[in-house]
C-alpha cells in the first residue's frame, strides 16, 4: 500500500495525505512556492479508510483520523435533496451552473437565483478567488434554495478544520442540498485573502469520506491536465474509494481529451459520473475571469472566436451550446457544469446567459 510520507506532509503547503493537490502547474511546480510538487515522484497514495461497501478493490484499513465517521456510511439514509439529485442522475444528464453572484449580497444572491430558477438542475455555489469571503456554505445554500434553485454546495479544506467542516455538513444536510462538491481548495497565497492563515486539516478525499458519512451526494474535482498526467486518474479512483460519486472534470481543452480521461478512469477499477466543466463565456470580462482559473486548458481557439466576433455574446452562447452538446455525447457524461464567472456588474446577465445554454441544451424537458 502506497502511503504519505511524513517528509511529504510537512513538505506540502497543504498538508496533504492524499496529494497531489489540482493546482500543481503545468512544469510540476506547486502552486505556492518555487519548488517541484511533493508527489509528482512518488505513486499515487491508496484510499486506506473504510471503503465504500461497493468498492472494486479489496478493503484496507488503518487510517483513523478521516473516516470515524465512514464506518457508519451505509446506515445513514441520504437525505432528500440528495436522493432527488440521485434519482434526477439515473433518469437523464443534468445541467449545473456555477453561481455568479456578488458575494455577501442578499439581493444579487436572490437575482441571480431567479435567473437560474427552472433552467438549470442545480447551481454550484462554492468558492471564487476574488471574493474569498463568502456566506456560511449552509446558509448561502438555504438563501438560494429558498429561490426554488437546488444548490451544489462547494466545501473546502482551506477556510475551515474538520470540526466546522462536520458542521457544515450537518448544516447542509439540514437545507437539503443536491450535491456537496469536496475539494482540498486553493491555498489563501492565491485569491484576495493572502492575509489569511489556510488551515488544511482535512484534504478533499478525507472530507468526501466525511461528507459520504453524513448521507450526501459527494463530487470531487480532478485535473486531467495537471501533473501528474499519467496519475491523475488513479488519485480519482482513491476519491471513489472514499465514497465520491461524482466527478467534476476540470477544463481540459474539449471533448476528446475528457474522453480520454474517462477511459482511464475505468482502466483503473472506478467508474463515478462524470460532469465536465464548459467553459461559459460571453464577453471580455468573463473570460478574463476564466484565466484566472487553476490549469486551465481550453479547446483550440475557443476565446478567440468568441471575442473577435462581431457579436461576442450572441457567439459566446453558440460555443458554450456546442460544447456541451459534444460532452454529452461521450459515454460516462452524466451532464455538464457550466463553468466561469461574470464581469463585475454583469451577475445577473450571466447567469441569465447559463439559463439560455440550459435551455437550449433542452434537457429538462
Ligand atoms: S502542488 Fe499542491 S500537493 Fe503539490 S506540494 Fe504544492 S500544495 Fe502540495
Amino acid at each position: 500500500m502506497s502511503v504519505v510520507t511524513p517528509g511529504q506532509r510537512a513538505s506540502c503547503p497543504k498538508h496533504m495525505e492524499y496529494g497531489p493537490c489540482g493546482g500543481v502547474d503545468f512544469d510540476g511546480t506547486c502552486e505556492v512556492g518555487e519548488f517541484r510538487c511533493v508527489f509528482l515522484d512518488t505513486p499515487t497514495v491508496r484510499w486506506h479508510g473504510t471503503p465504500r461497501a461497493d468498492a472494486p478493490v479489496e478493503p484496507q484499513s488503518g487510517d483513523v483520523h478521516a473516516t470515524a465517521a465512514a464506518a457508519h456510511r451505509e446506515s445513514v439514509e441520504p437525505h432528500p435533496g440528495a436522493a432527488a439529485m440521485r434519482a434526477l442522475l439515473a433518469a437523464r444528464p443534468i445541467v449545473v451552473a456555477d453561481f455568479p453572484a456578488r458575494s455577501l449580497d442578499r439581493i444579487s444572491l436572490a437575482d441571480c437565483a431567479a435567473a437560474l430558477a427552472g433552467r438549470v438542475d442545480a447551481t454550484l455555489a462554492g468558492d471564487s478567488g476574488r471574493s474569498r469571503v463568502q456566506f456560511p456554505p449552509s446558509y448561502r445554500a438555504h438563501l438560494i434554495q429558498q429561490q426554488g434553485v437546488a444548490v451544489w454546495t462547494g466545501l473546502n479544506c482551506r477556510d475551515r478544520n474538520r470540526v466546522a467542516l462536520e458542521g457544515e455538513l450537518a448544516g447542509l444536510r439540514a437545507v437539503g442540498v443536491a450535491g456537496v462538491h469536496c475539494v482540498t481548495g486553493d491555498h489563501t497565497a492565491t485569491g484576495d485573502r493572502p492575509d489569511a492563515q489556510p488551515v488544511f486539516d482535512l484534504d478533499s478525499t478525507q472530507l468526501t469520506a466525511l461528507a459520504a458519512a453524513d448521507g450526501h451526494l459527494v463530487s470531487v474535482a480532478e485535473a486531467p491536465t495537471s501533473p501528474p498526467v499519467g496519475k491523475r486518474a488513479a488519485r480519482l479512483r482513491e476519491k471513489v474509494l472514499a465514497g465520491a460519486d461524482v466527478c467534476f472534470v476540470n477544463h481540459a481543452g474539449g471533448d476528446e481529451p475528457v474522453r480520454r480521461f474517462i477511459e482511464e478512469t475505468r482502466e483503473a477499477g472506478a467508474d463515478p459520473a462524470f460532469i465536465p466543466c464548459i467553459p461559459m463565456v460571453i464577453d471580455k470580462g468573463s473570460a478574463g475571469l476564466l484565466r484566472t482559473f487553476t490549469t486551465l486548458v481550453l479547446p483550440e481557439g475557443f476565446l478567440d472566436r468568441i471575442l473577435h466576433a462581431a457579436d461576442p455574446y450572441r457567439e459566446g452562447l453558440d460555443a458554450v451550446t456546442e460544447l456541451c452538446e459534444r460532452m454529452l455525447e461521450l459515454d460516462g457524461v452524466a451532464g455538464v457544469n457550466l463553468s466561469g464567472g461574470a464581469s463585475p456588474g454583469a451577475e445577473v446577465e450571466f447567469a441569465d446567459a447559463m439559463g439560455i445554454v440550459a435551455e437550449r441544451l433542452g434537457l429538462r424537458s
